[in-house]
């Protein structure tokens, strides 16, 4: 049952994606142009402290809330939802293991949008395996001297800072006891070499950053305490991948609407298409991917609500729910004929943006290996 702030919130932004997105996100994402009028809108209605406690000026959402806002925003155009989505990864950071002065000094600059970021953790030789990062920051009295390069950094032009995650000891054993993430705001050093041109998740920025002798003070190390960077990182991606799921939902969705619309309109054989057996087959496998995946993210969110342990839910929520967009995407295609290979109609979009979000937030390769491992280990013999 949702609450009357969840319906408050969910009417304000549907409200906003049809009246200031809905009849722009097309010729942005075509034209690969950054939607600052949407991310000053999108200050407005709070999302970018959607999840940063109210202590500290965010709204305090549940993931349940959030993720349906992250569906309702990507069933328009999902590019804006990596615009707040990395950004409030970050934050998730720093308040689930700042120190009580990272907070007072970061979240509220967070929540209200005034510093917007996201997460640094991808390097040229190291996505999956975060362990094989090289980019090292050095001690140098209260600072430490960072030298190394990150790169499909999201967020990393517009944006005034990231999480990055480095090594401070590149010997140690296993490697993961010399990672340490910081809170890093740009400045000399921390340069954005290049904006990567990409196949889809268009309209937001994603580039390379190279970091010369960029000095980053003390008491920018998360937590405080050298050795924790990848357990900060790994940290939020439960909430991560609900949010991807959530994502997937709504490119599912968008894929499905659609559909049903263009295939009562456009008639072959002396009947609209729908009433064809070949495309009813394809709508109802639809519907029932969107709605099953729905569920899954439901679910993973309010587990994770409960304060539960939910890294089998959300990844087979991630899994299920960005295999469904990309089918969901390509089925649309499909059903459109040549309109859907046209660039004036959104089903290509919605092909071209579906795979970004099989890869990120851990691969769908990756999700199996994880659902896999925790049914073994909830289920000893
Ligand atoms: C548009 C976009 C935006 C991004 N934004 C960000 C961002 O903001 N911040 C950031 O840090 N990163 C970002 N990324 C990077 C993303 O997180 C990585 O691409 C992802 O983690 C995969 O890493 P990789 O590309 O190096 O692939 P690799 O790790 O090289 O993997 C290659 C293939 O091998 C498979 N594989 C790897 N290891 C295993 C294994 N043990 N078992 C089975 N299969 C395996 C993978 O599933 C994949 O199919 C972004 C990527 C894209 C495309």
């Amino acid at each position: 049952m949702a609450s009357e702030e969840e319906i408050l919130i969910l009417d304000s932004v549907r409200r906003w994606l049809e009246r200031d997105v809905a009849p722009y996100a097309h010729d942005l994402e075509q034209a690969d142009e950054y939607p600052h009028a949407m991310v000053a809108q999108m200050k407005e209605l709070g999302l970018f402290g959607a999840t940063i406690a109210p202590e500290y000026g965010g709204l305090g959402l549940g993931a349940s809330t959030y993720a349906k806002i992250v569906a309702l925003v990507s069933e328009v155009w999902m590019s804006l939802s990596g615009i707040f989505n990395s950004h409030l990864i970050m934050a998730r950071c720093v308040q689930s293991y700042g120190t009580e002065a990272q907070k007072q000094k970061y979240l509220p600059r967070f929540a209200s949008g005034e510093l917007r970021g996201g997460i640094g953790l991808t390097e040229p030789d190291a996505g999956t395996d975060l362990q094989g990062i090289r980019c090292a920051a050095k001690r140098d009295g209260d600072h430490y001297v960072v030298n190394g390069t990150k790169t499909w950094i999201t967020n990393s032009i517009e944006g005034g800072c990231i999480g990055l995650l480095v090594k401070t000891d590149p010997t140690a054993s296993p490697p993961r006891k010399g990672m340490s993430m910081f809170i890093a705001e740009k400045g000399p050093g921390f340069n954005v070499t290049r904006k990567l041109k990409k196949l889809g998740y268009r309209g937001i920025d994603t580039a390379e950053i190279v970091f010369e002798d960029y000095r980053v003070h003390k008491d920018c190390l998360i937590g405080g305490i050298e050795g924790r960077g990848l357990y900060n990182a790994v940290g939020g991606l439960e909430l991560g991948r609900i949010n991807v799921a959530a994502r997937g939902v709504g490119v599912a969705t968008a894929a499905l609407k659609q559909s049903v619309a263009y295939s009562q309109q456009r008639k072959t054989f002396g009947k609209p298409i729908c009433e064809h057996q070949a495309i009813q087959l394809k709508l109802g496998e639809m519907a029932t991917r969107v709605e099953a995946a729905r569920l899954l993210v439901e679910q993973a969110a309010q587990a994770f609500d409960r304060g539960e342990r939910c890294d089998m839910e959300a990844g087979m929520a991630k899994y299920f729910a960005t295999e469904a967009a990309a089918k969901n995407a390509d089925e649309n295609m499909r059903i459109h004929g040549a309109y859907g290979y046209s660039c004036e109609f959104d089903a290509e979009r919605l092909y071209r943006d579906a795979p970004l979000m099989i890869i990120g937030e851990g691969t769908n390769e990756m999700q199996r290996i994880i659902i896999a491992r925790q049914l073994i280990e909830r289920n000893p013999v």
